[in-house]
């Protein structure tokens, strides 16, 4: 028999599945609407490639996110083709050169990549989570 938690993990996967079709047949994404400033944001870097922000719902003292300003197919992480390369390690070095920006080093930082319904991804639009200023003790959601 279906318990009440399996129909709202089924609800959930259905509404994560609908966000990613649409992210993949190239609808804008609420990020994609950030890079274009159509949603203010403060962008705390930017580059030809990405740009990172403030997370509005921050998990720690200081939260950004990293995220590249063309998703090129990568509503999510596990979207990744051997071409994406050059791109994921970019947005990887660039997360710990906004640290330093944001004084989280040497004490240091988490770095997140949400992927999918079970890594409970809310945007499809590839985006590195950057969480410092006190140790972390819990995935954020
Ligand atoms: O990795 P996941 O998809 O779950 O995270 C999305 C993140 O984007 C959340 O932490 C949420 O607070 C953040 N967000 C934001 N600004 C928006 C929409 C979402 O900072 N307009």
């Amino acid at each position: 028999a279906n318990t009440m938690a399996d129909e709202v993990a089924e609800s959930r996967k259905a509404a994560a599945k609908k966000m990613e079709e649409a992210a993949d047949a190239g609808e804008p994404t609420v990020f994609d609407k950030i890079v274009k400033k159509e949603i203010p944001s403060n962008f705390i870097y930017e580059d030809d490639d990405c740009v990172a922000f403030h997370d509005l719902s921050p998990q720690g003292p200081v939260h950004f996110l990293v995220i590249p300003k063309d998703r090129a197919g990568l509503s999510r992480l596990s979207k990744a083709e051997e071409s994406h390369k050059a791109l994921l390690g970019h947005l990887l070095y660039v997360a710990q050169q906004v640290a330093k920006q944001e004084g989280l080093v040497p004490g240091g930082f988490r770095v997140v990549i949400n992927d999918g319904p079970d890594g409970s991804q809310s945007v499809y639009h590839l985006h590195i989570h950057v969480i410092g200023g006190r140790q972390n003790m819990c995935t954020p959601a």
